[in-house]
């Protein structure tokens, strides 16, 4: 088995985190869950402890840095390290910039943007002090491209690559940076739109997905290499999607 790592993964309570999540912990990573929903985190903590792997949870808010820096804090006061962060919790509320739906832009921002920042200031430190780390982000081939009812949430993916690509330069050496870019994958992401537009052009974009453990598979290749190799981007789209 390769070397246990210390993995704290943010929006870990669906979708991608939640399968990051079990992927890691099979390959004897230990993990530390943050979402809000902490009922769903509970069951997850227990479902790996019961199949012997290890892991722990707390409340987390994303948007609130104070709240990302405890989190942070407190997997490192559990497991006595932190190895990588997985900034992965997101919001997708598409909307035609018309619809002028200024507060899903201000929550797209705030959680998928302003989110990884916290999430980078609060790991930067404990990962300097201890002379590495890994940071992976997951952003979306909409770090990519964008499409209409998309611009926003596109925007906030654009950046987060940016901030990636800033965050490897400036931390050559001892923090590796990893950016995950999902095609449609199946989990609750969609459920977010209340726009009936964007909802409508959803139905057929997401016909076709890829479960969500497939990009856990792609999350836990970038963490499996050796420390001198640094895997800065991978993009996974369902191989029958033309976009
Ligand atoms: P889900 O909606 O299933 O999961 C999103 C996760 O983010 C949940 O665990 C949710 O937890 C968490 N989250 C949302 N808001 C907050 C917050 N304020 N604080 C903490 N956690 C929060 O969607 P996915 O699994 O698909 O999304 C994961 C990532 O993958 C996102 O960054 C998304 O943009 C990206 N992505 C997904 C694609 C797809 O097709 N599924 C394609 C491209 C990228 P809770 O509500 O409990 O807080």
């Amino acid at each position: 088995m390769e070397q246990s790592k210390v993995v704290a993964i943010t929006g870990a309570s669906s979708g991608i985190g939640e399968a990051t999540a079990r992927r890691l912990a099979a390959d004897g990573h230990r993990v530390f869950l943050g979402a809000r929903r902490t009922e769903r985190l509970a069951a997850l903590t227990a479902e790996i402890a019961a199949a012997g792997g290890g892991a722990a949870y707390q409340r987390l808010d994303v948007t609130d840095a104070a709240d990302v820096r405890s989190f942070v804090a407190a997997a490192r006061a559990r497991y006595g390290r932190l190895d990588v962060l997985v900034n992965n919790a997101g919001v997708m509320p598409l909307s035609p910039l018309e619809a002028l739906l200024t507060h899903e832009w201000d929550r797209m921002i705030d959680v998928n943007l302003r989110g990884v920042l916290y999430g980078i200031a609060a790991a930067l430190p404990v990962m300097r002090a201890q002379g590495g780390g890994h940071v992976v982000n997951v952003a979306s081939v909409g770090a990519y491209e964008v499409s209409p009812t998309a611009a926003v949430y596109c925007a906030t993916k654009f950046a987060v690559r940016a901030v990636s690509e800033g965050l490897r330069q400036e931390s050559a050496g001892d923090i590796r940076v990893t950016l995950v870019s999902p095609g449609v994958t199946e989990s609750e992401l969609a459920d977010s739109i209340s726009n009936p537009v964007a909802r409508k052009a959803m139905e057929s974009y997401r016909a076709v997905a890829l479960p969500a453990s497939t990009i856990a598979d792609a999350i836990a290749y970038a963490l499996s290499q050796p420390p001198e190799v640094d895997v800065n981007e991978i993009v996974v789209r369902p191989a029958a999607s033309a976009q």
